[in-house]
């Protein structure tokens, strides 16, 4: 079989994030400012638990039926538990999630393989990305910085089509627009429940990313059911393996 196309998992695949959720306190306490100083009073403590009540809800929600909400739609519900009854559109909403954006893009760092391996990918192979990722602004905000763009031919967020993986329909969907079959392509991801189980589900070739940050972490557990074809520790890996698949 020969591959055609290599879709890539952004956040801890391509662009690696900060220290786990280290990034996610300094986040809401940049949202809640700008909400405070727009007339929204509540508390930082309790602004923070109605957020991840309703945040979790949403996640139960989006753990049965795999759809993707924007990040407006939980700061909306906790503004309206709050007491306030903004509309969705409303610019307190859209630029309360612009403020968790710009400083979780603080967090946020370039793998130090991901040009030159992409740039070795690119021409060969049709590129892509999927990823699940409640804010899409940021992610196009993120790969302009990083100047990613130009490898991609398709590049799908979550959000913006309403599916996240492991939904066949997120993978589908980008493989129809790149015009390959299932098993034509590879998809390299670090989260064995969305990226190796939805890739493998749809018919695609696997690869897991398992990077060690220090030696005592403990990699990721592969899943009971679905293993990847291959498992890497670096991007760097890639072109040497990328026509076995
Ligand atoms: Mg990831």
């Amino acid at each position: 079989m020969q591959v055609k196309a290599v879709l890539f998992d952004l956040f801890d695949t391509l662009l690696l994030v900060e220290g786990g959720n280290a990034f996610y306190t300094p986040c809401l306490q940049k949202l809640h400012k700008f909400l405070t100083e727009n007339g929204v009073d509540a508390p930082f403590e309790k602004f923070m638990k109605v957020y991840f009540e309703v945040r979790d809800a949403l996640y139960a929600e989006a753990d049965k039926n795999l759809e993707e909400p924007h990040f407006n739609i939980r700061v909306w519900k906790t503004l309206q538990r709050l007491g306030y009854n903004y509309e969705l559109s409303d610019d307190v909403v859209t630029k309360a999630t612009e403020c968790f954006a710009q400083e979780f893009m603080k967090y946020v760092s370039l793998d130090e393989n991901a040009v030159d391996v992409l740039q070795w990918l690119h021409g060969k192979y049709k590129l892509g990305i999927v990823s699940n990722f409640a804010i899409p602004e940021c992610i196009w905000k993120l790969l302009e910085k990083y100047n990613l763009k130009k490898f991609f031919d398709v590049i799908i967020i979550s959000a913006e089509v309403n599916k996240r993986k492991p939904s066949p329909e997120i993978f589908q969907k980008t493989l129809k627009s790149l015009n390959v079959a299932s098993h034509e392509a590879v998809f390299v991801g670090d989260t064995p429940s969305m990226d190796i189980e939805g890739a493998k589900n749809v018919g695609m070739k696997a690869i897991l990313i398992i990077r060690r940050t220090s030696v005592t972490d403990t990699p990721k557990p592969t899943s009971a059911t679905i293993k990847p074809d291959i498992t890497v520790k670096s991007l760097k890996e890639l072109p040497k393996i990328i026509g076995d698949c």
